[in-house]
């Protein structure tokens, strides 16, 4: 079959390769000069730096078979992301661990005395907490609520946490031991060589075409046989019945001689300091070593038409739109939509990449069958 991607991500690629490996001719588009899509990496021609162009990335995963496919794809370095955070005139370590407890109250606390204290300090008055902010009171109480989500989620959603639902905390851990490794998951990584190096090495097939500075035509649809959309899910139907609200990232670079900071990621959780984070590249690839340093100072807020789409909204107002559009692209008959875009959801590289590969196996399970390939192998909702 001829089968047509329309971007040339970890969703694109992947999918692609499971389907050429299969047999089928696959053309892979996108609209950007290079492939990789959000994860797309490059040596920086200044300082030789790898920079994260849309934003630092480090893989993490529990899926051992993921685990194994990127490991096939590119040389993973170990890595583990250690955060630190600038709040009312302290540098403290995150995600909140013994550590932080006890440098902020100034205590000397261990495991079960930490847990105590903080469930002292909870407000148990609230018993099914439903926003943001209740979820934090209930959880951690209110001075460490004010010290490291409060000013942080405000700009980071432009919103009162008390407008976010409670889930959105709910994936926030508290530590009551030193354990400053960011990630819960087995296996962590660094690609040697950058993200973009391993999506070339996927895309390395001879069924599959890859063509960049392409948009999307609907025209191109009457060539395939099927196409794969990881556009965003709107975009497929020209915004007809409204923008999905996403939030948008400014980059702000800047470049050091030395090391700026110490580390990759400190954030910044006051809301008088108008950046999330400042990201320091060079810490990102440590077995490396350059003079100069590129950084980036982060900022949040809400993206425009032109904006690069970053993290999907998904309040009461978006769901409701996003409804709609589920329905339209369920009366699609040769489209199914994939990836981050185009299923309106925050997705993880390792999520991403499972989510291709049960894709590419529902496809060749239902050309198999003789049976329609679903618009949604998984559900935006
Ligand atoms: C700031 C940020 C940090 C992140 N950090 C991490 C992290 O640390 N670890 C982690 O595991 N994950 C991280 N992620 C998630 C990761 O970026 C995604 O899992 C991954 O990019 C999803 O790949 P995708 O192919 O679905 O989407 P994308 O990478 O967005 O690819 C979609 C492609 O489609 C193209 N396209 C769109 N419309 C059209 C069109 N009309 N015509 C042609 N081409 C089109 C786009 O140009 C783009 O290249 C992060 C995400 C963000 C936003």
């Amino acid at each position: 079959m001829n089968i047509l991607l329309v971007g040339a991500g970890l969703s694109g690629a992947v999918i692609g390769r499971q389907l050429a490996e299969a047999g089928h001719d696959c053309r892979i588009i996108d609209s950007r000069p290079h492939i990789g899509g959000n994860c797309h990496t490059q040596r920086d021609p200044e300082t030789g730096v790898m920079l994260h162009l849309y934003g630092p990335h480090i893989f993490h995963t529990d899926d051992e078979g993921v685990w194994a496919y990127v490991n096939r794809h590119a040389d993973f370095v170990p890595f583990q992301n250690r955060v630190k955070t600038t709040s009312q005139g302290a540098v403290y370590s995150l995600p909140v661990n013994l550590h932080t407890i006890n440098q902020f109250f100034g205590t000397t606390l261990r495991p079960d005395e930490a847990r105590a204290f903080i469930e002292s300090k909870a407000d148990n008055s609230i018993a099914d907490p439903e926003t943001f902010e209740e979820q934090a009171l209930r959880f951690v109480g209110p001075e460490l609520y004010e010290a490291f989500f409060k000013g942080y989620t405000e700009k980071q959603w432009g919103c009162s946490p008390r407008e976010l639902p409670a889930s959105i905390l709910k994936r926030l851990p508290v530590r009551f031991n030193y354990d400053d490794n960011y990630f819960f998951h087995r296996f962590q990584g660094m690609p040697r060589d950058g993200y973009t190096a391993m999506i070339e090495d996927i895309l390395d097939h001879p069924r599959i075409t890859v063509e960049l500075e392409t948009s999307y035509d609907p025209a191109m649809a009457d060539d395939a046989d099927h196409v794969f959309w990881s556009g965003p899910l709107d975009g497929f139907f020209g915004y007809s019945l409204g923008r999905l609200g996403y939030r948008t990232l400014d980059f702000e670079r800047f470049t050091y001689q030395g090391d700026y900071q110490g580390c990759a990621v400190m954030n910044y959780g006051d809301r008088d300091v108008p950046w999330t984070r400042i990201t320091e590249h060079k810490h990102f690839s440590p077995w490396e070593s350059h003079e100069g340093s590129p950084c980036y100072r982060e900022y949040s807020r809400e993206a425009g038409p032109k904006d690069i789409p970053y993290y999907p909204i998904r309040l009461v107002e978006e769901k409701s739109l996003l409804t709609q559009y589920i329905d339209l692209a369920r009366s699609q008959e040769k489209v199914t939509f994939v990836g981050r875009l185009g299923t309106y959801r925050y997705l993880d590289m390792d999520v991403t990449i499972r989510e291709a590969l049960d894709t590419a196996g529902v496809f060749l399970g239902a050309e198999k069958a003789g049976t329609a390939v679903p618009a949604f192998v998984n559900s935006p909702q």
